[in-house]
């Protein structure tokens, strides 16, 4: 059970204290408070531990502060929507809003190869009025003799770079808990001039140590891969060990299910899971075009296959995209055949903006006909 309070309230506060003597009417009955920092107000909410089907939610409900009190429906309890009885509430970072209300690209490097490409990168977004972006600095590769990444030794530069050129948030994968001292010893002694979003890749997708190692730090927001070859339930249920574990700024990402099914894309686009996720979660959605479709391929219409995977996302209401973008492809050292030209974001950019009117076009038109948004 979850009890929502109508504001937030603090551990020894007195409305804890009237939960608490509700709960000791019945047996085994344990609460535990989670403040929720929202994009516009933190949100108070209440779990209910131990046999709570003894437990009326009326018992709750009644109380003055109490805006709602529901039973679960799901495992993942914390990122769960209920039924659209818990609210989403989205998070703040680095002075930018993620929430399932609006959207975002990190476009970027796959992986950081060398200081020019990365600047080359970084002066092309920032041309492009874009703050946020994607660079691997630790690369979980198939096998051991491919490049494994620059690791700690290009975070000076990466962070100095990103903050020269106004990004806000570098989206960059960690495979192991060290990863994460060495990305925050860097930004301390770089002064923090950007912030990171720490991605859980779909190889980590349940590599449980890991998450919760993720999950007790609240400093970085994550960005959480769905396994490839996984149920999205099993990947929603591993990223509840996230939240669990303390952080729930999280942002979920779908990139294509790994079977041979989805040849010849490098992955099968599982992008009509955008509106499963965002009713199941809480979260706002992610998707990432680049390893789904894993070739820089053009259709016959013109466009690359890329743009329309991420086309079928955005307009089905994805929150946010990572795409990978390289100065000079031929050079990259991870995945430079899935790699968009710098000179191509702003076509890109102009593709996704069709995209996302379309999409609130769509729910504005649902709207008009008498279709109410769900909770
Ligand atoms: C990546 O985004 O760099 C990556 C390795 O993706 P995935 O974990 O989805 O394969
Ligand atoms: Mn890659």
């Amino acid at each position: 059970m979850i009890i929502i309070l109508k504001q937030a309230v603090a551990e020894d506060s007195s409305e804890m204290d009237q939960l608490r003597a509700v709960a000791a009417r019945y047996p085994d009955i344990q609460l535990s408070l989670h403040n929720v920092p929202g994009s516009l107000q933190t949100i108070s909410e209440v779990y209910v531990f131990g046999p709570t089907r003894q437990v009326p939610t009326e018992a709750f409900d009644e109380l003055p502060f109490v805006q709602k009190a529901f039973r679960v429906s799901s495992n993942y309890r914390i990122i769960g929507r209920h039924e659209g009885n818990a609210p989403t509430v989205g998070f703040e970072y680095r002075g930018l809003t993620f929430s399932q209300d609006n959207f975002h690209l990190f476009a970027g490097l796959c992986a950081v190869d060398t200081r020019e490409h990365v600047e080359l990168m970084l002066a092309g977004l920032q041309r492009a009025g874009l703050k946020t972006t994607r660079m691997g600095a630790y690369k979980p590769r198939t096998s051991p003799y491919d490049f494994q990444g620059h690791e700690a030794a290009c975070l000076p530069y990466v962070f100095e770079l990103a903050g020269k050129y106004g990004i806000e948030v570098v989206a960059m994968e960690v495979t192991h808990e060290s990863h994460l001292e060495e990305i925050a010893d860097a930004l301390d002694r770089a002064g923090d001039p950007t912030g990171v979003m720490v991605q859980i890749g779909t190889r980590n997708t349940q590599n449980f140590e890991l998450l919760k190692h993720v999950g007790r730090q609240t400093r970085f927001p994550v960005l959480f891969k769905r396994g490839m070859g996984i149920t999205l339930e099993e990947s929603l249920n591993a990223c509840e060990y996230v939240a669990s574990h303390g952080n729930q700024r999280i942002v979920f990402c779908l990139r294509g299910m790994k079977t041979n099914l989805g040849d010849p894309h490098r992955n099968l686009v599982d992008f009509a899971h955008v509106p499963v996720v965002r009713r199941q979660t809480r979260l706002p959605v992610c998707v990432d075009p680049s390893h789904s479709v894993g070739k820089k391929v053009r259709a016959t219409d013109g466009v690359l296959d890329i743009q329309h995977a991420l086309a079928q996302g955005v307009i089905a209401g994805a929150n946010m995209a990572i795409v990978d973008f390289h100065p000079r492809p031929g050079q990259a050292l991870c995945d430079g055949p899935q790699a968009l030209l710098l000179e191509e974001l702003p076509g890109f950019l102009e593709d996704l903006e069709i995209c996302r009117e379309a999409y609130l076009k769509r729910v504005a038109a649902a709207q008009r006909h008498g279709v109410p948004p769900a909770g």
